[in-house]
């Protein structure tokens, strides 16, 4: 039996005639990955190009309700069942993205990650859905057909990494730090919750440069980077501010916290120890400077980084190697906890 006469066996419609019978040769052949589930969610289609993508052939799927395990390793049912079960609502919360292409009921269209278990590679896959109702409109069966997206994705993936990394460090460049802070700036309104900045500057690091040659440098700032990156929580934001010059916002971060988080950078980039030999420190350090802000309405985020600049100034003009505030926060702060 070939999988058309299968097909035929296993369906059950009404009137089943010749049309019918060149209707599934056709969805056989198509050269677009198709497959159909009847009202029971059993696979009554199982196309030859769902067979290359998914590596399932027909004859292990048709007449199961096994359809989904060629997609994915957990239990999850397919669009198709979703539409089938009605529950069309949970598509949300398990595709990446969904609309409706029409007006019609039951017509939807989804785009997420596919483990693939059987063909062996993770593909973001595009899928749209169409239901096949009778003529007194019963729903009948779901055809879903599904768009191999990987490569597509895979290229948006790396576009938006080149638009938001940092080429030398792979810390957030200056464009994705602007963009959050900006964002992070209206969160803190809207929540009424502190906003800490810390802007981290390496010493020296011309005189570096002169001893160990750009390319010496640009393995320190690689080195003192992934030293900064250790300190971040999950919600921080560590960026590559500019040259030798870093960046980190702490949302929801009281100034005595950021002071804290500021000081464990320093250490942490003391304590790799790399040498430097030009400097007056015998190792590789960083001054950073400290600001909080109660985001109003008032006032936008440049202050924010103004106060956080003069911090750092201080904090070099103090002899580097150090983390400061601004001479008015540290007062409050030396009053009211000691520090
Ligand atoms: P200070 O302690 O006052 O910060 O002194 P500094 O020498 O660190 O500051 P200055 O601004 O005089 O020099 C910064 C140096 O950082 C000069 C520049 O050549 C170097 N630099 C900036 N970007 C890069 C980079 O991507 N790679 C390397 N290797 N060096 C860089
Ligand atoms: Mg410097
Ligand atoms: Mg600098």
């Amino acid at each position: 039996m070939n999988s058309t006469q299968q097909v035929q066996h296993l369906v059950d419609f009404p009137h089943a005639d010749g049309s019918q019978g060149y209707a599934f040769t056709l969805l056989e052949l198509l050269a677009i990955p198709a497959f159909v589930l009847d009202a029971r969610g059993r696979a009554i289609v199982w196309n030859r190009a769902c067979e290359r993508l998914t590596g399932a052939s027909g004859y292990e799927v048709l007449g199961t309700m096994d359809a989904w395990r060629c997609f994915h390793r957990d239990a999850r049912p397919t669009l198709a069942d979703l539409v089938i079960q009605q529950r069309t609502h949970e598509v949300a919360a398990l595709y990446d993205t969904h609309a409706r292409p029409c007006d019609e009921p039951g017509h939807l269209s989804a785009e997420g990650w596919c483990d693939m278990p059987r063909a062996g590679r993770r593909r973001y896959l595009a899928v749209d859905v169409s239901p096949i109702c009778d003529g007194s409109g019963r729903l009948k069966a779901v055809v879903e057909t599904l768009r191999d997206m990987t490569a597509e994705k895979q290229a948006q993936i790396a576009l938006e990494k080149l638009a938001t990394r940092d080429g030398l460090t792979g810390l957030a460049n200056r464009r994705c730090f602007d963009d959050t802070l900006h964002a992070e700036w209206q969160r803190a309104m809207r929540q009424q919750q502190p906003l800490s900045l810390l802007m981290v500057d390496v010493d020296n690091f011309k005189q570096y440069n002169d001893v160990y040659g750009h390319v010496g440098g640009d393995d320190c700032l690689q080195r003192i980077a992934g030293a900064v990156a250790k300190e971040m929580r999950t919600n921080d934001l560590v960026a590559r501010y500019g040259g030798e010059e870093f960046a980190v916002i702490l949302p929801n971060q009281s100034l005595k916290g950021a002071a804290i988080v500021a000081e464990r950078i320093r250490c942490r980039v003391e304590q790799l120890q790399l040498p430097n030999l030009g400097a007056a420190q015998q190792f590789v350090t960083v001054s950073i400077g400290a600001a909080t802000a109660l985001a109003a309405p008032e006032c936008d985020p440049s202050q924010l980084l103004a106060t956080a600049d003069a911090a750092l100034y201080r904090a070099k003009h103090m002899g580097r190697n150090r983390i400061s505030l601004t001479r008015e926060t540290e007062k409050i702060l030396s009053q009211a906890y000691g520090m």
